[in-house]
């Protein structure tokens, strides 16, 4: 066997090989794209987390995801890394546009985990944007949303744009995440989270994270989750 090049892109992991990943306890061990690989080493990420360690194995095959670990426990990693490794391999571009949609129920923890995106994805060539603004930077963000790749948004905004921005397209959407998704399934996001998820694609990845578990059947028909890895942890750190 020839050693990889050194920017090769590796790629996700085929559907049945995640076992041999779920031992791994630092990033390096998994099979990511370098670009991702020198993000995380520049932000002095080394050790995965419980959440970490216990997602990535199969969120990086592509499967759908709920995850649930206490605050502060690193979820933002578990599902900002394969978004960045599904449009690398992907060889997403500019012209695709939409490929990956992050909702956070509030507009600080939305410009907290776009922070993490930015850090982490520094080495990609994707954009992203954060869509959270309030009433006057909303015509600014209507002009660049169509040549977004990955958009982090609260979603009163998203379906703002949706509803409101000409040509807006989400129809190539490839990973859909849910960030605090417990607080976003609730009842004061029902109706917006409805109408949102009625315009998206339904051949997609899933990623729900948050601080509880949910099982409810309701959610999860209505978000279409396909045979989702349940993933509960409870760190002691
Ligand atoms: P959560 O979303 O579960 O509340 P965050 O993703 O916000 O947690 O992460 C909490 C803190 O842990 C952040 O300061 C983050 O930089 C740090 N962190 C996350 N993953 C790691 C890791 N693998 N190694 C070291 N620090 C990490
Ligand atoms: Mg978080």
């Amino acid at each position: 066997l020839k050693p990889l090049p050194k920017d090769a892109p590796i790629g996700l992991l085929q559907d049945n090989t995640f076992s041999r990943y779920s031992g791994a306890t630092n990033f390096k061990e998994l099979p990511l794209s370098k670009r991702t690989q020198d993000g995380l080493k520049r932000a002095n990420y080394s050790k995965m987390t419980d959440i970490q360690r216990a997602s990535l194995p199969h969120s990086l095959c592509g499967r759908d995801i709920l995850g649930a670990a206490k605050t502060g426990s690193g979820k933002t990693l578990a599902f900002v890394i394969p978004v960045l490794e599904k449009l690398y391999k992907e060889r997403w571009g500019p012209e695709d546009g939409v490929g990956s949609i992050i909702i956070s129920p509030t507009r600080e923890l939305a410009g907290q985990l776009f922070d993490v995106l930015k850090t982490v994805g520094k080495f990609h060539n994707f954009s992203a944007g954060l869509l959270i603004g309030g009433r006057k930077e909303v015509e600014t963000e209507k002009e660049h949303v169509n040549v977004l790749n990955i958009l982090v948004c609260t979603p009163g905004r998203l379906l703002q744009h949706m509803d409101e921005t000409p040509n807006f397209d989400c129809s190539q959407l490839q990973v859909l995440v849910l960030d605090e998704a417990d607080r976003i399934l609730d009842v004061g996001f029902k109706k917006t989270l409805n109408a949102i998820v009625a315009q998206l694609p339904k051949r997609r990845q899933t990623l729900l994270f948050s601080a509880t578990q949910t099982k409810s059947i309701q959610d999860l028909a209505r978000l279409s989750l396909k045979d989702p890895e349940y993933l509960s942890v409870h760190e002691d750190a």
